[in-house]
């Protein structure tokens, strides 16, 4: 009796051994389909840019765009931009891969966030122009309003969504911001555009990386694809939260909460 007993129990821990390796066989192979379906869309992303470079670089070399001087100029301002843009794609990829194997911290501080939105408008002033599109600010809210965060990621997130309502905004549209202090410890940032809006079926995907509704049209906007999965990193490493809300054809909302400093 004693024998069958401990033959039993053995066959239970073997189950239960066998059952335990399966389960990390299978986490190893999600993790590595994870990684491979990352290398992928990195390989991707990056050769669109590199083959414009090449192709500028070759036609410069091979001589027809050298001897014009306008000609000339302008490829190699091409062959730039395409440089620029890979940089653009490296740190955002660097960036991705700190906050994926929670690699960065998180420098506090107490400051005015209504500065920040006035120093992004500036920096992107010049982007919106090129669409006839107005940065306004909601005139309720002019006096300062302190925000304990990270202030360079934050300006970050503030760059991020503000170009994106500047990118996938119409012609002499607007962005509008507002910041409000929603209770004693919470601000809420929104900011607001009326371009293309998102469809439904899309919207719970935005924040994924590489994910965009329309790959061409960001792409030629210079878009990586990583904006919106930054901007939910940064939120959630504070411990804060981000909305969407969007309707084809009419605008997009997107808000995020912060703690309020003194
Ligand atoms: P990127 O802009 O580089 O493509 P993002 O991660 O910033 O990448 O955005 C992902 C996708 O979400 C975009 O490609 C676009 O389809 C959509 N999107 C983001 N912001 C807006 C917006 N304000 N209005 C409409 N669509 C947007």
């Amino acid at each position: 009796k004693t024998v069958t007993t401990d033959i039993s129990s053995l066959t239970k821990d073997i189950r239960n051994f066998a059952k335990e390796k399966k389960i990390e066989i299978e986490s190893l192979k999600v993790r590595e389909e994870y990684r491979r379906e990352f290398l992928g869309n990195v390989s991707h992303e990056l050769k669109t840019p590199l083959f414009t470079v090449q192709g500028y670089l070759d036609t410069l070399i091979e001589g027809g765009a050298i001897k014009d001087k306008e000609l000339r100029k302008k490829y190699i301002e091409r062959a730039s931009k395409g440089v620029e843009r890979l940089i653009h794609i490296v740190q955002d990829l660097d960036m991705i891969t700190k906050f994926e194997s929670n690699d960065l911290n998180l420098e506090l501080s107490s400051f005015d966030i209504i500065d920040e939105i006035q120093n992004v408008f500036d920096l992107l002033e010049m982007e919106a122009d090129k669409k006839n599109i107005i940065l306004m600010f909601d005139e309720k809210y002019t006096s300062s309003i302190i925000v304990t965060a990270d202030k360079e990621k934050i300006q970050q997130v503030l760059v991020n969504l503000i170009m994106n309502s500047i990118k996938y905004g119409r012609e002499n549209g607007t962005t509008e911001v507002s910041v409000e202090v929603i209770n004693k410890n919470k601000v809420l940032v929104r900011i607001q555009d009326n371009g293309e809006g998102i469809d439904k079926q899309h919207l719970s995907r935005i924040f994924e990386r590489f994910f965009r509704v329309n790959k061409s049209g960001s792409r030629a906007e210079g878009g990586s694809g990583l904006g919106l999965a930054i901007v939910k990193h940064i939120i959630e490493a504070h411990q804060e939260k981000i909305f969407v809300q969007s309707t084809p054809k009419k605008g997009s909302e997107f808000s995020f909460t912060l703690k309020k400093g003194k």
